[in-house]
């Protein structure tokens, strides 16, 4: 994908509630999903719940068309069918061991994946949190790290950790390929940037006066003088300064030159 659209790759996250037992929870995890831009609410064999009464409704808050358009589904397989990434939050290790990740881990993962296609974040039961059948559904598990003596964070608060990160990793994403774009534009309106022939000539320049100011009678002058056209390369110069920085060298290869004569 050349350009990165926040929204398309928010909407291709999608969070996967399996059989949560309080109608609160599944309206609080709607508000977290929602305040960080996520959409794509599956509920595996939910609680009975309401998107316009009870517990749902009041814990959703401005959030309730989440759940009004959530989908009910009977089994997590068909919750996650379409997706290329599932990962299952958990807040214990099981006995088998499984790729692990970090909520940052998981959030680079799934913003990557989700750039082209859908991705799933599963979620287990308040009580029991997913099977190890259910956890054998995902790729990778991922964990909070949370106070070892006691680790399980709400339903709902566990999903908004896990929603912000993805959110922050998503909008970094979105920054630097703006700065990209910035940079570019920058450059195009800027002073006439300096061409390959010029700088050619300004590092012909400086190889000269670096050996004849003797900082180049070292092991390896090639080396740094490939370092030093890299910071070249790396300040984008204009043709106007690097005119200047030619008038430098002159001025420092006539001290020099004045300087050995008066040795001589
Ligand atoms: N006692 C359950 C905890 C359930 S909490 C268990 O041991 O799994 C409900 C859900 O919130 C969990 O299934 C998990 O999806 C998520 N969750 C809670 N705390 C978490 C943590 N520290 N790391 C990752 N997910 C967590």
């Amino acid at each position: 994908m050349s350009e990165f659209n926040l929204k398309s790759v928010l909407k291709n996250v999608r969070v996967v509630l399996v059989g949560t037992s309080h109608a609160g929870n599944i309206g609080s995890a709607a508000r977290a999903m929602k305040t960080m831009g996520l959409s794509d609410l599956r509920l595996v064999e939910p609680c009975e719940y309401s998107a316009v009464q009870g517990d749902a409704c009041a814990l959703a808050s401005g959030a309730t068309d989440i759940v009004a358009s959530a989908h009910n589904v009977a089994d997590l397989s068909s919750a996650i069918d379409e997706c290329t990434l599932v990962i299952g939050s958990s807040a214990r290790s099981r006995t088998m061991p499984w790729p692990m990740l970090d909520p940052q881990e998981a959030a680079k993962l799934i913003v990557e994946t989700a750039k082209q296609y859908p991705v799933a974040m599963v979620f287990g039961r308040e009580r029991t949190g997913l099977t190890n059948e259910e956890l054998a559904h995902c790729q990778y598990h991922a964990c909070i790290d949370a106070n070892p003596e006691y680790s399980s964070l709400n339903l709902a608060m566990a999903v908004q950790v896990f929603a912000y990160q993805i959110r922050c990793t998503a909008l970094e994403c979105d920054r630097k390929v703006d700065n990209i774009v910035n940079s570019i534009e920058k450059a195009v309106s800027a002073d006439k940037p300096a061409t390959a022939g010029e700088l050619n000539f300004l590092f012909q320049r400086l190889e000269s006066v670096l050996a004849k100011a003797e900082f180049l009678f070292q092991q390896d002058p090639q080396y740094m003088l490939r370092k030093l056209k890299r910071v070249v390369y790396k300040a984008q110069l204009e043709h106007k300064e690097v005119n200047i920085i030619q008038g430098i060298f002159t001025s420092i290869e006539n001290k020099i030159k004045s300087l050995s004569k008066k040795i001589d």
